[in-house]
């Protein structure tokens, strides 16, 4: 019985002279004169191929091997050798190649040359099976299980905040309503406005921006919990960093303050970075040398460097001194843009750097007020060629205070009951952040655009498959 290996640990092992099965997809077919063909099969395991010989005494030789093509499934038994060509070290002596799946050559859209990523686009449900695709997937899965390792090796409790929500202002953004109501006929009130206690939940809902809220919930009773789920929003930014469907991390800690929160965070980057480098080296070597020339260096930046940190105050100061003229001006009290902070991260810090203390006219609610009255314990990471990746705060645990935010925001204490509570009953500071996944994903493969680093992206005006 020929042993059952992914082409992974097959390579990595070269158990030389075992009788092994592989399974995967053909992406090349070589025909030697005469009396054999070279196979390049591809199982997902790695991005490096198998190289499989097989030679005419195969029975299926003339009438299927030889008609084998790019995409097509095929299950091969046969020794392991050493290779004596160059280009790899070893290679599969097919006894028996059977083809499960065939891939009609004149349709199957991924031939051998490269395409590019815009094209891939277009056909999300075989783009898995190139190279840098595959690559992105298993990456983006060793990042998760990284995640989830990191926190629970803390004793970070993994909560699930729900996804539909009835909070109407989490401080983020757009949000897409959830509703069961029929749009062609809606129930009116007498006054002729839709009636929303007639939908499903009795009252507007809409799906979450953000698990943060009720994450400070769960904090504030179980010290320091995590979610890790899908946020939805509806702002119509097309840019090569705005999802309408991504993923976010968002730890909240009790007892903790915005320089723990900081210290967390940075943590967390340079332990998934770390992860990655030295247990991806397959994958990270296709970005480094195909997509992104300096993706090396970047890694390596924030795998072992102090992260640079700088008030908003200054990063405002240094962004005036630079002499540089933006798209959007500089001026204290208006938010950063990309551009601000690629110059920020690119060229004052060449590397990641946490920009604190924000006004508070440009955050939400929550955040807490520092004493000079004007700006909010705030922290954002910028990263090189990405800008933000992750943004927090330490969070107002002071009722007084919380509650005339509010008001001056407009913001129903009424239906914040809940979380005003929170400040009610044995408040204690606390704080958290949100890592965007796919900005995580995107900075780990220097892929240019987030819409490459999600298997199946939505964005304004695109929600295929
Ligand atoms: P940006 O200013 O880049 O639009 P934001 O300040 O609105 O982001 P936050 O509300 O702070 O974002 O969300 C926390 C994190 O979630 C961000 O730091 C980012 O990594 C990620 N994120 C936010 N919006 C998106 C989006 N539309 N698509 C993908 N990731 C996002
Ligand atoms: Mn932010």
């Amino acid at each position: 019985m020929p042993t059952y290996y992914r082409i992974a640990p097959l390579l990595a092992n070269q158990p030389l002279g075992a009788t092994v099965e592989v399974r995967g997809w053909v992406r090349t077919r070589r025909d030697a004169k005469g009396d054999f063909s070279f196979l390049e099969i591809n199982d997902g395991s790695t991005p490096a191929n198998l190289q499989v010989i097989a030679e005419a005494r195969l029975d299926n030789f003339a009438n299927e091997v030889r008609r084998l093509t790019a995409g097509c499934a095929v299950e091969v038994v046969g020794t392991l050798v050493a290779s004596p060509a160059k280009g790899q070290a070893v290679e599969l002596k097919a006894e028996a190649v059977n083809v499960r799946g065939w891939a009609d050559p004149e349709h199957y859209p991924l031939q051998k040359k490269r395409h590019s990523f815009e094209y891939l686009r277009t056909i999300p449900h075989l783009r898995p099976r190139t190279n840098s695709l595959g690559a992105v997937a298993r990456l983006r899965g060793a990042l998760s299980f990284a995640i989830h390792r990191f926190f629970n090796q803390r004793g970070f409790v993994h909560i699930h905040t729900p996804i539909i929500t009835t909070s109407d202002c989490e401080g983020a953004g757009e949000m897409f309503t959830v509703t069961s109501l029929d749009l062609e006929h809606l129930p009116r009130t007498a006054d002729g406005r839709v009636d929303k206690t007639r939908d499903f939940f009795g009252q507007p809902a809409s799906l979450t921006v953000s698990g943060q809220l009720e994450a400070e919930v769960y904090a504030l009773a179980l010290g320091n919990v995590y979610t890790f789920g899908p946020t939805f929003r509806a702002e119509n930014s097309n840019t090569s960093r705005h999802l309408a469907e991504f993923w976010m991390i968002e730890p909240e800690m009790a007892f903790c303050d915005l320089a723990g929160d900081i210290d967390l965070a940075e943590a967390l980057l340079r332990q998934l970075i770390g992860e990655v480098i030295d247990a991806h080296p397959a994958d990270l070597d296709l970005f480094c040398r195909y997509v992104d020339k300096t993706l090396a260096q970047r890694l390596d930046a924030v795998a072992n460097r102090e992260f640079a940190r700088i008030t908003y105050t200054e990063a405002v100061a240094r962004l005036e001194r630079s002499g540089r003229s933006f798209e959007f001006p500089v001026s204290w009290g208006a938010d950063l843009q990309s551009e601000h902070e690629r110059y920020l991260t690119d060229e004052v810090f060449k590397g990641p750097v946490v920009v604190t203390d924000y006004p508070k006219r440009i955050k939400p609610f929550y955040m807490r007020a520092n004493d000079d009255g004007t700006t909010v314990a705030a922290m954002d990471i910028l990263v090189p060629g990405i800008g933000e990746i992750v943004g927090g705060s330490q969070r107002e645990e002071r009722f007084d205070q919380l509650a005339a935010r509010m008001d001056e925001m407009g913001i129903d204490r009424e239906q914040y009951g809940w979380y005003l509570d929170l400040r009610r009953y044995g408040s204690a500071p606390h704080s958290g952040f949100g890592l965007g996944f796919e900005r995580l994903v995107q900075f780990v493969t220097g892929m240019a655009n987030i819409r490459e680093v999600i298997p199946f992206p939505r964005t304004p005006g695109s929600a295929a498959r």
